[in-house]
Order: C-alpha cells, then structure tokens, then sequence
C-alpha cells in the first residue's frame, strides 16, 4: 500500500524537532514506521521544501545522513531566489532610466546597450548548454 506522504511531513518534522533539531535519517524513517524507499521520498520533499538540510556521516563505519531542522522565521515556505541573471543589467545604472519608455526616445525595444547585454547574456548560457 503506498502511504501518502504528505500527511507524514509535520509528523517528521516534529520528531526531528522533539529530539533537539537534529535525527538521523534512518531513526525518523524507523520512527514513522516508513521503508526506506518511503522515508527517502519523504526526505526528499522536505528537503525540496527547504524545511531540512542533510549531512552525509559515517556511523560505525557506514554512510548515513543526518537531518537537520531549517528554522525559519516564518511559516511560508522558503522561496530561492537567484538574481545571477540581471545582474549587470544595464539598465540599473542607466541614467536616462526615468526617461526610458516605449515610443520614448530612449527605450528599451531599440536601446544598444540592452541589446548588447541581452547578447552576452545569451552567448554565455549556450556556452554552458554545449
Ligand atoms: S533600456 Fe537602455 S535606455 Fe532604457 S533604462 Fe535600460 S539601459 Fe537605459
């Protein structure tokens, strides 16, 4: 029978909390009585959610993980932001940002310094596809 996940996440989440914040993957998987194909699913949507992080240990000579609590400071979930992609933008530094409009005359559909920026941008991301 295939358990539904979802309605084990607070459960895990509360155990690893009740035992200081920290647990060892296979001690939360035991605990909710989960396989090990079950338990690495369920850690995997809790890490994809940012609630926990994992370290890779030995114990006894063998690899393990030890799941860790993310606090958080609010209840929403943590939201990844990467802003590598504007950052050079041009247009942050522009002077004639409060002036640039469509149909104005500077504006971004004919302007050469975000079209060569967009140019750029463009030439590095296929250089890390191929
Ligand atoms: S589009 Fe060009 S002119 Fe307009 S704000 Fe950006 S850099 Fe400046």
């Amino acid at each position: 029978m295939v358990k539904q996940l979802e309605s084990y996440e607070s459960k895990a989440l509360g155990l690893i909390k009740s035992n200081g914040g920290v647990m060892y993957q296979s001690e939360l998987w035991k605990k909710l009585e989960l396989d090990s194909r079950e338990g690495s699913r369920l850690v995997q949507r809790l890490l994809k959610k940012g609630l926990i992080r994992r370290e890779k240990v030995l114990v006894n000579g063998r690899k393990t993980f030890k799941l860790y609590i993310v606090e958080s400071n609010s209840r929403d979930p943590v939201l990844h932001v990467n802003i590598e992609s504007i950052l050079g933008i041009p247009c942050t530094v522009c002077p004639y940002i409060d002036q640039c409009e469509l149909g104005g005359f500077y504006e971004p559909m004919t302007c050469i310094l975000l079209d060569s920026w967009i140019d750029k941008m463009l030439a590095s991301k296929e250089k890390r596809i191929y």
